[in-house]
């Protein structure tokens, strides 16, 4: 099943469900007890929102080989751990805004882990009991302020680098997915999901044995080889088999 949140003119935002082409509200609570009201909208009336509000962000440093060697990186031993603030989040085609301080954005193509049930020192193989479904994000980076700062808040943390969606897909089976990331119809990113490092049951484990997750808060799984510069007027899109397209365009900041 496919979970969005969305808005119609005039009207707050909604929780709801996809199928097909057809949207109809939810009643009650995604991550609890819920009903299904009957299809009102198409998907091409209504506006889509990020698909949850997490009250946080969890990345995965290097969590492809491939992406790691591209930037001279040794795969880490341990899942290597980062956070984006909740103010990152945008969702399907709002605009990702490069901001003044960077001259080097580019984008990280991702499987996301929507989590559905609050867990702490959860064990691998319950890790699937905790997780909700998944949906694609885009972990926007600032490399030059990453090379530059030693840690990664101002680099991954500006507003805008955390578009999420277009949905949550509950069925999705992250073994091998082939995730695609094109900027102007040019391919720059292409892998499987099956060459994760860490793969997701083990990274809801590893996380967890942290922190506490909350239901729908986010786990970004890494990104595989092929991250590239973003400018102003491109599109990016990315694509995971089984799931959707999440597309944002991409536009300079205006100085303040
Ligand atoms: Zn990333």
């Amino acid at each position: 099943m496919r979970f969005v949140r969305y808005q119609k003119p005039n009207h707050p935002p909604r929780q709801g469900w996809l199928s097909g082409n057809e949207v109809g509200p939810i009643e009650g609570s995604i991550f609890t007890e819920f009903r299904r009201l009957e299809a009102e909208d198409e998907l091409s009336q209504i506006k889509i929102l990020p698909p949850v509000l997490p009250s946080k962000i969890i990345c995965v440093g290097r969590n492809y080989a491939a992406h790691a060697s591209e930037h001279g990186a040794e795969v880490p031993e341990v899942p290597l751990l980062f956070l984006k603030p909740p103010s990152a989040v945008i969702g399907h085609l709002d605009t990702i805004l490069l901001p003044p301080q960077s001259q080097q954005v580019e984008h990280e193509a991702e499987l996301a882990i929507v989590i559905g049930k609050r867990g702490r020192w959860i064990l691998p193989d319950q890790a699937e009991n905790y997780i909700l479904g998944y949906t694609i994000a885009n972990d926007v980076t600032a490399r030059d302020l990453q090379n530059r700062d030693h840690q990664w808040t101002r680099a991954k943390g500006f507003d805008t680098f955390c578009p999420i969606g277009p949905w949550i897909e509950t069925e999705f089976n992250p073994a091998d997915a082939l995730i695609t990331c094109t900027v102007n119809d040019e391919i720059r990113q292409m892998a499987s999901t099956h060459d994760m490092v860490f793969n997701t049951y083990q990274l809801i484990a590893f996380a967890s044995s942290v922190m506490t997750l909350e239901p729908g808060d986010l786990i970004l799984t890494g990104t595989p080889a092929g991250v590239s510069p973003l400018r102003d007027g491109d599109v990016v899109r990315i694509t995971i088999e089984g799931i959707g397209a999440l597309e944002n365009p991409v536009k300079s900041e205006a100085p303040h």
